[in-house]
């Protein structure tokens, strides 16, 4: 390995895992998720999921009251009402998700114990799941773990071969990989999180997981104790990254080879083409990536190999050395990589290594493009199809984007003399 691995610990500054909500209630449009937290927590989730304040939406917040913080009211009894209340008024649910938050973890509230109790009352009519959505020692992506792995143990059991594609995709995404799945010959591909919740995939010794996100540590340990195949390879971001992702499963499925040459070769070529307007933007630049959504190995690899950028510095969360075993060889030599934050130190470094984009958290970006730093927020990664070959033009996009806009308002400020039109 060639990376320069190093650690830290301070003051953080990231999303809580109550952000997933966002994606996750998209993508299993019969499910609810409850959060059962404070104003803090239902403001947070609000603002985050901002638009759907147009729809009906599939998550709300059970308010936990000064006097179920003090202990003096039993926030059992009121949660219940809100879930039976909220239940009757919403019959189409099928899966309630009861999403802890640091109040309710503070409290010591027991949601399993909640969920055991309303799933004997509700007899099967609903199912009720939990999971932590708490900001205490985790970031805002580990929220779709623990959903996940919340349902691993109601995954109907199965021996049957098939592809397990394991993480949240966007729709028209997921469509696209399994056509070229079944292209390559693999004929049984399921979905973890499914577009219903109430339709789980089944698992079992036959199941091969392909993870479609860095992030979901748990799930995985999770489904290999259920007897499923969790592949390495290095994530779908990126034409390389999602070839060779494709690759572990056509290996692992013996699939012929001229096969997979014959139906991935023309689309590397096609995402090269695609790559080529943002790679003459992107090379040279000077980025620095601070952790937060755990994608950030994967989306240094692919700016750094397809891009041309040279990475002054990733930042990541944690650093499961396992799960990226295949993508921390492909960074370039001497890369520093910095598991954990201090967020001052960090913004010292940004500042001293003068990057010429930054990837970082909302709350970071504003203060950065203050004092003149470009800046990408790393939410935006999680909620834009960016995965997979073909996505890899639009993946690079969203990197060159705001260094040409950066360009625009720069020349327009300071217009240099062959800007302006020669008049004879
Ligand atoms: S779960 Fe914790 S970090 Fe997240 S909004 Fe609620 S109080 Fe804040």
């Amino acid at each position: 390995m060639s990376a320069n691995l190093l650690k830290e610990s301070g003051p953080r500054e990231v999303f809580c895992g109550l952000t997933s909500i966002v994606w996750l209630h998209r993508r299993m449009p019969d499910a609810f998720f409850l959060v059962v937290g404070s104003r803090t927590c239902a403001h947070l989730i609000q603002s985050a999921a901002g638009v759907m304040i147009f729809a009906e939406p599939r998550f709300g917040t059970a308010i936990l009251s000064e006097r179920d913080l003090a202990g003096l009211a039993d926030a059992h009894d009121e949660l219940d009402r809100v879930a039976r209340e909220l239940l009757t008024r919403r019959p189409e649910i099928r899966t309630l998700f009861l999403v802890g938050s640091c109040p309710s973890e503070v409290i010591k509230l027991d949601l399993a114990r909640a969920a055991e109790r309303l799933n004997e009352e509700l007899q099967g009519r609903v199912r009720v799941v939990n999971y932590s959505g708490s900001g205490i020692e985790t970031t805002f992506t580990q929220g779709e773990d623990g959903a996940l792995a919340a349902l691993v143990p109601l995954l109907p059991a199965s021996d049957e071969r098939q592809l397990l594609l394991v993480g949240t995709l966007a729709d028209a995404v997921e469509d696209r990989l399994i056509h070229l799945f079944n292209r390559l010959g693999i004929g049984s591909v399921r979905s973890l999180p499914p577009r219903q919740s109430s339709e789980l995939p089944a698992v079992g010794s036959g199941t091969t997981v392909l993870l479609t996100q860095p992030f979901l540590t748990e799930t995985a340990r999770l489904l290999r104790d259920r007897g499923a195949t969790i592949l390495k390879a290095p994530f779908p971001l990126g034409a390389e990254g999602s070839r060779r992702w494709m690759e572990a499963a056509a290996d692992n499925f013996q699939c012929p080879e001229a096969k997979v040459r014959e139906v991935l070769d023309p689309l590397e070529d096609r995402a090269r083409i695609a790559l080529a307007p943002h790679r003459e933007v992107l090379k040279g630049k000077r980025i620095f990536l601070l952790p937060e959504s755990q994608l950030e190995l994967p989306l240094a690899r692919f700016l750094h190999r397809e891009c041309g950028m040279e990475l002054v510095e990733v930042g990541v969360p944690y650093l499961n050395r396992e799960q990226m075993a295949e993508e921390l060889p492909l960074l370039p030599d001497g890369t520093t990589v910095v598991e954990g934050q201090h967020v001052e130190r960090q913004l010292d470094r940004v500042r001293a290594g003068h990057p010429d984009l930054v990837v970082c958290g909302m709350g970071l970006a504003n203060p950065l493009e203050a004092e003149g730093i470009t800046t990408k927020w790393s939410i935006e990664l999680v909620f834009s199809p960016i995965h997979g070959i073909d996505q890899a033009g639009d993946l690079a996009e969203l990197f060159s984007r705001p260094l040409r806009r950066r360009q625009l308002i720069h020349s327009a400020l300071h217009p240099q003399p062959s800007d302006h039109p020669v008049h004879a």
